[in-house]
């Protein structure tokens, strides 16, 4: 799908500001510690191509969620260490193998399915993966753990990290981390053949648990200036969000007191109102939870009223404003804000997923 350039609604990204929440987060662990910047999900929508190209000086390798993903960076000529953080099917492992893609292993009976299937693994690199908690994929124990390695390394694979992913590491109830991580460290310590890269961090542990990363962080939201907690824990140190959404008044009315607005006919104006129609709706991204939420114009907070629609939303204004007014959906305007997480919030989610919603229609220009 072409994004829709000949309109006025644009995600604006600023990849200095990317590349300055890596390196504050870099400044504040071990030096030693190697970078791998999560830009699954085309980067959290930021656009994976233009983030990985944009920061690839600053860090070891890239993670990404799946081979495809993996693959448009190949593509993109970009040269370091690719790994994918969920399970790959062993068909695709000739790709993986000839893109030099790193995949997880999550299990024995992956390796299984492999030999069942005649895949050759012979060269493979491979990261194995410890569930130390979070219940999703992964090894239990320290026998599973000590016998994949070495079945891996006995067909040809070269093992070059063992990992885990906390489930609460963004929660001031550490009770849960805490056991997660005593087990990942127990394990680690009694491993037979223990691999080079031993990692557990995301940007919720970077940020807060910063004493206890192994030798390798996997940086997603945080490199993206968002609080992984969204309000619930500050953060450590300033980050600057580096996304905002932006559009333009492409209509604006004004209605007599009586006058309903938008499907459903949910909004009735109580006096004459002016209404502004954005060209945004829930096709991309911006989804119907988000009515009585605002926007920003002027510096001033307008009301979404009505439905949103697949294509539209309707704005209360304060007077009449001009066609080609600038809005701010998310982002800066005069002396207001509106962050991501205060989207998340109205829509009763994570930051993460109002970045991921946003979709291809909605073109990313990119500010250095
Ligand atoms: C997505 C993901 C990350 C990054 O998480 P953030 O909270 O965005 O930093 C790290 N590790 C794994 C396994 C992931 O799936």
């Amino acid at each position: 799908m072409y994004a829709s350039t000949h309109r006025p609604t644009v995600a604006k990204i600023d990849l200095a500001a990317i590349r300055s929440n890596i390196k504050a987060v870099q400044a504040h662990i071990p030096t030693a510690t190697k970078t791998y910047a999560v830009v699954k999900a085309n980067a959290y929508g930021h656009g994976a191509v233009a983030v990985a190209k944009a920061i690839a000086p600053l860090v070891d390798g890239f993670c990404v969620s799946n081979l495809d993903e993996g693959l448009e960076l190949r593509k993109a000529g970009l040269e370091q260490d690719i790994l994918v953080l969920g399970v790959v099917l062993p068909e695709a492992i000739p790709l993986a193998l000839a893109h030099q893609i790193t995949l997880t292993i999550a299990s024995k009976e992956w390796l299984e399915l492999a030999q069942h299937e005649n895949a050759l693994i012979e060269g493979l690199r491979v990261h194995v993966k410890v569930d130390s908690g979070m219940g999703r994929i992964g090894v239990r124990s320290l026998a599973e753990a000590d016998d994949l390695i070495v079945s891996l390394q006995a067909y040809g694979a070269q093992v070059e990290g063992i990992f885990t992913h906390f489930a609460t590491a963004d929660e001031a109830d550490t009770h849960q981390f805490e056991e997660q991580l005593a087990f990942f460290t127990d394990l680690v310590s009694h491993l037979q053949r223990k691999p080079a890269l031993v990692h557990a961090s995301n940007s919720a542990t970077s940020l807060w648990h910063s004493e206890t990363i192994f030798n390798a962080i996997r940086l997603g939201i945080g490199m993206y200036g968002l609080n992984p907690s969204g309000h619930a824990l500050p953060l450590p140190y300033h980050l600057k969000p580096a996304l905002s959404l932006e559009t333009q008044l492409v209509h604006v009315k004004q209605i007599p007191a009586g006058a309903k607005v938008g499907y459903g006919a949910t909004y009735t104006a109580k006096a004459p109102e002016y209404v502004g129609t954005l060209p945004i709706g829930y096709a991309d991204g911006w989804t119907r939870d988000l009515q009585g939420f605002y926007v920003l114009l002027d510096g001033q907070a307008c009301e979404i009223i009505g439905r949103i629609s697949m294509d539209q939303t309707t704005i209360r204004l304060p007077k009449a404003y001009p066609l080609g007014s600038r809005v701010v959906l998310i982002g800066e305007s005069g002396v207001r804000s509106i962050s991501t997480t205060d989207v998340a919030d109205k829509k009763e989610t994570i930051n993460y997923e109002v970045l991921c919603l946003l979709s291809d229609r909605v073109p990313r220009c990119y500010a250095d």
